[in-house]
């Protein structure tokens, strides 16, 4: 991946070159696309990732990709918290817009503001600045913000810290509705995400591999319940819960069209995505999902990972990852405006291992639930299932095990019924 590949322009390229950089960071790949395309976006990577970067190229390849303006009111306005951050931002535009016709300055609080507002008053296209001094120079006429085009809100978890909100709420009522806006952040809390939609209209949410952080936020439940009955009680959450738009992640790409055709039959309309799915299937599947006319959506991770899918209010974890990480990536898509995002996830014996895993990296246990009628298997080994492995000669499983499907109590016809399906699971059990 080069930054040429992104799409950015000579210019620009030029001013990367001479900066030194090489190849974009992580969370400059995934962010400069979904910006030059004129989305909002939603990104988050940890602090030293190159996030400045990841907006401000965009940002100075679009505005100079339209007209200057006769004038040049301002255009775009970066947000930062603090004035050594404001300066840092500013060095860095300054530096990318070295090849291209256009204006920046910066403002803060705590120096004379005069030289602002002389600089302003001259006309720049970017405007990079702290709260207070930008309400402050707007009070006293000396700025407006009625043509701003791209709005940035850096390292808005700091922003939060520091008390900015009402602020930031008064920046954005004198800006026009119709505008893109950028929210860039190291970490991702819960009140970041409220931020986010109060601000962002349908983002992109770009991120980078985080660690522990953050995952404490999101409204994390577990259901305990038998294997086979996990069907009966996803069909029974979404139905009952009336849930429009739920990501399901399955492990495999079988389970993943099984599952999407009981959904179906249950009248629930949904699609599934992995990789055995052609592009122009999966296209039609995320558009779908995209536009309401499909609930659900069944992924697998590697086939999500790659995809663009907005903040969801639903995440379901119909199986665990037995990778911890992949727990956390699903997870991250949760959260929308006004509502406050959930991940479930159906967890039966067999998971309970992933689930110990899951938990331990995020550094806390989830809060369980059992359903009445979709209980757990008191019998289930709790030996995790791998490929190909069979559960027949597994010397884990109690001998007297009993499944939990049927009414009865447990017989060896019923124990042998749960055996052979075990083994046909096991054939399926090769990652997506
Ligand atoms: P963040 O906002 O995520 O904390 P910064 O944007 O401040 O990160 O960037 C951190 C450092 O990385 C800066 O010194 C910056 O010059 C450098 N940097 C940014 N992008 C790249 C890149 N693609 N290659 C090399 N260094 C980079
Ligand atoms: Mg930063």
């Amino acid at each position: 991946m080069s930054f040429k590949a992104l799409g950015l322009s000579e210019p620009l390229l030029k001013a990367i070159r001479k900066k030194g950089y090489e190849t974009p960071s992580p969370i400059q790949a995934k962010a400069i696309p979904s910006v030059l395309e004129g989305k909002d976006v939603l990104a988050s990577a940890q602090t030293g990732t190159g996030k400045t970067a990841g907006f401000t190229l965009p940002l100075l390849h679009l505005l100079s990709e339209n007209p200057k303006q006769k004038f040049r009111p301002i255009r775009a306005l970066i947000l930062t918290p603090t004035r050594e951050l404001a300066a840092q931002v500013f060095a860095n535009v300054k530096e990318y817009s070295e090849f291209l016709n256009l204006r920046s300055a910066v403002i803060f609080g705590g120096v004379n503001q005069k030289p602002q507002i002389a600089t302003i008053r001259k006309g720049v296209d970017v405007l990079v600045a702290t709260p207070g001094r930008l309400l402050d120079l707007q009070n006293q006429g000396a700025l407006s913000l009625k043509r701003v085009e791209i709005f940035v809100l850096d390292e808005a978890d700091r922003m939060l810290d520091m008390g900015f909100l009402r602020d930031i709420e008064r920046v954005m009522k004198l800006m026009p509705d119709k505008r893109q806006n950028l929210l860039f952040s190291a970490t991702f809390s819960k009140d970041i995400k409220k931020l986010a939609y109060s601000i962002l209209n349908n983002p992109v949410q770009v991120e980078t591999a985080r660690q522990n952080t953050a995952v404490e936020v999101i409204d994390q439940k577990v259901y305990r319940v038998a294997k086979g009955k996990k069907t009966g009680l996803i069909i029974k959450l979404i139905s009952e819960g009336n849930w429009k738009q739920v990501l399901v992640f399955t492990r495999t790409k079988h389970g993943a069209n099984k599952l999407c055709k009981k959904m179906i039959s249950a009248g629930i309309t949904a699609a599934a995505i992995h990789g055995n799915k052609s592009q122009g299937a999966r296209t039609k599947a995320l558009a779908g999902f995209k536009n309401g006319s499909v609930r659900v959506l069944v992924a697998t991770d590697i086939a999500a990972r790659g995809i663009d899918i907005p903040l969801l209010p639903h995440v379901i974890n119909f199986e665990l990852p037995n990778i911890s990480e992949d727990y956390v990536h699903r997870i991250g898509r949760t959260g929308r405006a006004g509502a406050e995002g959930q991940a479930l996830s159906l967890v039966s014996a067999d998971e309970t291992s992933y689930l110990k895993g899951i938990e331990k990296l995020i550094g806390e246990s989830i809060e369980v639930e059992i359903v009445e009628g979709f209980e757990p298997d008191p019998n289930a080994s709790t030996e995790p299932i791998k490929p190909g492995q069979n559960r027949n000669q597994n010397k884990g499983r109690r001998t007297n095990s009993r499944n939990s499907n049927s009414k009865g109590s447990g017989n060896s016809r019923n124990s042998n019924r749960n055996k052979s399906r075990n083994r046909n699971r096991n054939t399926d059990s090769k990652r997506n």
